[in-house]
């Protein structure tokens, strides 16, 4: 071999020396992935740093992309917007559709989180068009994944589980088996959500089975933390408690605070159903420490009534500290109504209160349960599968975020139930305005045409005032008025002097005139109240309730000078009109057909007096007279 291509050679691997470091470099920082993402963030955001000032775009565009990996792994969104959109500016530039793909994955997650899963479901269409067009196999699963992720949030859970099948059967023909191994997780995580937690754990082994325990710790703690829930509600306590015996160990050695916490808090249920009591309450203490400090109101509620259960098992003289925690627990649900908290605090309650040997006070709760799963049913129904995941803290990431999203998705359903309400209020009141004025139109018409026959009914054609049947009517019923609230009431008779003459002289019309105009003068004097009517061709009522003999003579006067004011047209200015009027009030049991007979007989006494005048009637009895 002669010493020219060993140069070659030699310069060839200095070259290449470099890149194959870079490579590797790549390669095990991916690998801390799954195995410790906490420190693997810091290192690459100082990576990033260094890269970003030496202008080496690709090196900035994998740190970047890496980095928002690890944080989606540990649940940090913190930053995640800013380093998305540097990433999509480095992706574009330089034209690289895989690295776009999974940015625009992340991005879809970030959108989810902030409650606006219409556009995330947008962002991973978007990355399935690019994937099939350039195509990328492993970017394409990942997007089942998402896509699954997204439909999960919304609760369609049997239109996840295809997905998540579809996309673990993709990264084994890949040979990807860590991402096999997350896509069974998943699929894990969606039975438990269905409540069906033996096949839950089943996949949780299985996705177990595909992790190598040296390089994988927190992956391995949550898919142990995982099988141990399922273990546990599916009632296998032993087992249970040994998988989260070492799920907890993983979260410690990584220092994983918040799976630590959510390890003890499980593991103290586990404990607690098996009645070691005050073993659990240790793990519940530790718990809630934690929680209050990540500020975690779904686990601190969970863990406050946990711990409530523990002290009342642990022995009387826990009992006012058990009373304490529930109180707590209390305070934190009202902080933050939810009906499936509400629930769970009177199942809680209840049982504190039994163990304490409260029993009336367990059985209320009991019935206070009762009473909120009926009212609550509904809400429930459509809440449980949503929340499903936060209840039965199957895993820490949907733990830790399914507060935040659930309260996310609260808000925007009740904005946008308070919006639709709105708008189904505006219209509603729009249409029913609309028919509300159609309505009135028609009742208007109906109304107009009533009254045009009520007044047909009701009033005299030829003067317009009230007619025999009606002043009739309005008289009768004043009487029993006035005699209710114990007041005077008067009736008068009028007959217009010599109208035979008017008719005569001037011709019937001018006689109607006269009748026209006496109507319109009499009724223009008349005060409230009192009210004249036509009974007869040249005959008036005139009913005066609230009116005694002695105000007559006025009310006669006042029409005298009003009718003999009136002039007529084609009638001599020098005419007057004058009649006569006989009035009568009303006695003691004195009926209306007899008042009326006086006040007629009053008006012939006023007649034979000389007319143009008032008679009065005096009460009826042995004493009658006539006279004024
Ligand atoms: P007195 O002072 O005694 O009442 O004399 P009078 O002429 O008014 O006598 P009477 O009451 O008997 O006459 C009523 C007349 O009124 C009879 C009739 O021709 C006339 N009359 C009745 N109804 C109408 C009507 O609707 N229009 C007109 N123009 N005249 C009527
Ligand atoms: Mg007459
Ligand atoms: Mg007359």
């Amino acid at each position: 071999m002669s010493a020219r291509p060993l140069l070659h050679a030699l310069m060839l691997l200095w070259l290449a020396l470099p890149m194959a470091q870079a490579a590797s470099d790549w390669t095990a920082l991916k690998q801390r992935l799954n195995d410790d993402p906490v420190s693997l963030s810091s290192e690459l955001r100082q990576l990033l740093d260094s890269y970003r000032q030496q202008g080496a775009q690709r090196d900035e565009l994998a740190a970047i992309l890496l980095l928002i990996e690890a944080k989606l792994t540990i649940e940090e969104f913190s930053e995640l917007g800013t380093l998305l959109a540097r990433g999509q500016q480095l992706a574009k530039a330089l034209a690289d559709p895989r690295a776009q793909s999974r940015l625009g994955l992340a991005e879809s997650r970030r959108l989810a989180q902030l409650g606006d899963i219409g556009a995330a479901h947008r962002a991973v269409e978007a990355v399935f068009s690019l994937a099939r067009q350039y195509p990328l196999g492993e970017e394409q699963a990942l997007a089942y994944v998402e896509k699954a992720q997204l439909l999960q949030d919304e609760s369609r859970i049997s239109e996840a589980l295809p997905l998540l099948l579809r996309a673990h059967k993709q990264f084994s023909e890949l040979g990807l088996a860590q991402a096999a191994s997350n896509a069974l997780n998943d699929i894990g995580n969606l039975y438990s959500a269905m409540d069906n937690h033996g096949e839950a754990a089943a996949y949780y082994q299985r996705a177990l089975a595909g992790l190598d325990p040296r390089h994988n710790r927190h992956a391995l703690s949550i898919r142990l933390y995982n099988l141990g829930a399922s273990l546990h509600l599916s009632n296998q306590l032993p087992q249970a408690e040994r998988t989260l015996r070492e799920a907890l160990a993983y979260s410690e050695a990584l220092k994983d605070e918040t799976g630590v916490a959510f390890a003890r808090y499980r593991l103290g249920l586990i404990l607690l159903a098996q009645g070691r009591a005050s073993q659990a309450l240790g793990l519940f203490d530790q718990a809630l420490l934690e929680f209050e400090r990540g500020d975690n109101l779904e686990m601190r509620f969970a863990s406050q009534s946990a711990r409530a259960e523990a002290l009342a098992l642990s022995g009387p003289r826990f009992s006012s500290r058990a009373s304490q925690a529930l109180n707590q627990a209390r305070v934190l649900l009202e902080s933050a109504p939810n009906p499936r908290r509400e629930l769970a605090l009177h199942e809680a309650a209840s049982r504190v209160y039994k163990a304490l040997g409260q029993y009336p006070a367990a059985l209320a709760e009991l019935e206070s349960w009762a009473r909120s799963y009926r009212t609550n049913n509904d809400q429930l129904n459509r809440q449980l599968l949503s929340e499903m995941q936060a209840r039965f803290e199957t895993e820490r990431r949907e733990a830790e975020n399914a507060l935040l999203k659930s309260e996310q998705r609260r808000q925007a359903a009740e904005l946008q139930a308070g919006q639709s309400r709105r708008l189904l209020l505006w219209l509603g009141l729009g249409f029913s305005l609309v028919l509300a004025l159609a309505l009135a139109v028609l009742l208007l018409r109906q109304v107009r045409q009533k009254r045009r026959f009520a007044d047909l009914a009701l009033l005299d054609e030829l003067t317009g005032a009230p007619n025999r049947r009606h002043i009739l009517a309005y008289a009768r019923r004043q009487l029993l008025i006035c005699r209710e609230i114990d007041q005077p009431y008067s009736l008068a008779v009028i007959d217009l002097d010599h109208f035979k003459a008017i008719n005569d002289q001037f011709g019937h019309e001018q006689g109607d005139a006269v009748l026209r105009s006496f109507a319109s003068a009499g009724q223009g004097v008349l005060r409230r109240g009192d009210r004249l009517g036509r009974i007869g061709g040249e005959e008036w009522l005139l009913v005066m309730p609230s009116t005694s003999l002695a105000e007559i003579d006025h009310v006669f006067q006042r029409m005298r000078e009003a009718v003999r004011a009136q002039s007529v047209d084609g009638l001599p200015s020098e005419l007057r009109i004058s009649f006569s009027m006989g009035a009568a009030q009303v006695q003691a049991g004195e009926s209306f057909e007899k008042l009326l007979q006086r006040a007629d007989a009053a008006m012939y006494q006023a007649k034979q007096r000389g007319r143009d005048r008032l008679c009065l009637s005096e009460p009826v009895g042995p004493n009658t007279q006539l006279g004024h």
